[in-house]
């Protein structure tokens, strides 16, 4: 982490704002630590991308405590929206002091240089994309390839760097971990499938009740009085799968991605976390 700590660090002297994207559905898990350090350095924003698939009161919710912390904060669907253009108008209007005070040194096209930053999988790729308009090689998910400040312009005068290296989240809290593996964020293989579908449905029947039960064509009595592992056990049942858990522990996993569910949010603001 140190290594991408000083990489940030370094480029952080050439931008003039930090585009920090997270997945809306895990505004806290999916932000990388590195960027708790630097923050107050730089203007920052904070990008809550794949809204489309994260519950909206509680996007609203989050963007509204970012902005209580003073940090500025923008819903973004980077699969869908082809232009961005409230991102580029918050980048502009989060930096009009400074555009304003180069103007009246004579600097008529003042340039924006802003970078990206963002675990794998939060749609870095997808948003740098958008923004510049085309197909880009974005090399942040390979090692060793960014050695390079690798700069991707834009034709509105934002230039873009991506982030160098591999940003990875920081999984301090067991279900902090959880929450990444549902969203697809890490591997598979780093959780058994029973304890993420497990965590998932524990959350969903506490969060979304209605929802769990008329996706599974549930009955109360499958849901009261039982652990989560014997609903994950009645669902296999029902599913029609024998005893075989892991597969409706990934059948679970497969309908929370695919939004069986809805639109469902697995951070909530003010949760506390144990650091
Ligand atoms: P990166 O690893 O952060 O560069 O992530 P990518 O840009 O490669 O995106 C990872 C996956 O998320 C891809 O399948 C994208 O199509 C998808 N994705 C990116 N942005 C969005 C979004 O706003 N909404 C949805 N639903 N999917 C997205």
């Amino acid at each position: 982490m140190n290594k991408a700590k000083n990489q940030v660090q370094d480029r952080l002297k050439v931008v003039d704002i930090v585009l920090e994207i997270v997945d809306a559905r895990l505004p806290y898990s999916s932000r990388n630590p590195v960027l708790e350090q630097i923050i107050n350095q730089k203007k920052h924003i904070i990008i809550l991308n794949k809204a489309d698939l994260a519950d909206p009161k509680l996007t609203s919710d989050w963007i509204l405590s970012y902005q209580q912390e003073g940090t500025a904060a923008i819903e973004v669907d980077a699969k869908h929206d082809t232009k961005l253009t409230k991102l580029n108008n918050l980048i502009r209007s989060e930096l009009s002091d400074k555009i304003a005070k180069y103007e009246r040194n004579g600097v008529k096209n003042f340039q924006i240089r802003a970078m990206c930053i963002g675990i794998p999988n939060v749609g870095k790729s997808t948003i740098l994309n958008k923004m510049v308009g085309k197909k880009v090689a974005v090399t942040g998910n390979k090692p060793g390839v960014t050695k390079n400040q690798n700069w991707l312009k834009t034709d509105y005068g934002i230039d873009l760097l991506d982030t160098p290296g591999i940003l990875w989240p920081k999984i301090s809290d067991p279900k902090v971990g959880m929450k990444l593996a549902l969203s697809g964020a890490i591997k598979d293989k780093i959780y058994p499938p029973d304890d993420v579908a497990i965590y998932a449905l524990d959350f969903l029947q506490a969060n979304y009740l209605d929802r769990v039960m008329s996706v599974y064509n549930l009955q109360r009595s499958d849901v009261y009085n039982h652990t989560t592992a014997q609903l994950l056990m009645r669902l296999t049942e029902k599913l029609g799968y024998k005893e075989d858990y892991d597969r409706a522990a990934r059948r679970v996993i497969m309908d929370v991605r695919n939004l069986k569910f809805g639109r469902v949010t697995f951070d909530v603001p003010g949760e506390f976390y144990e650091e």
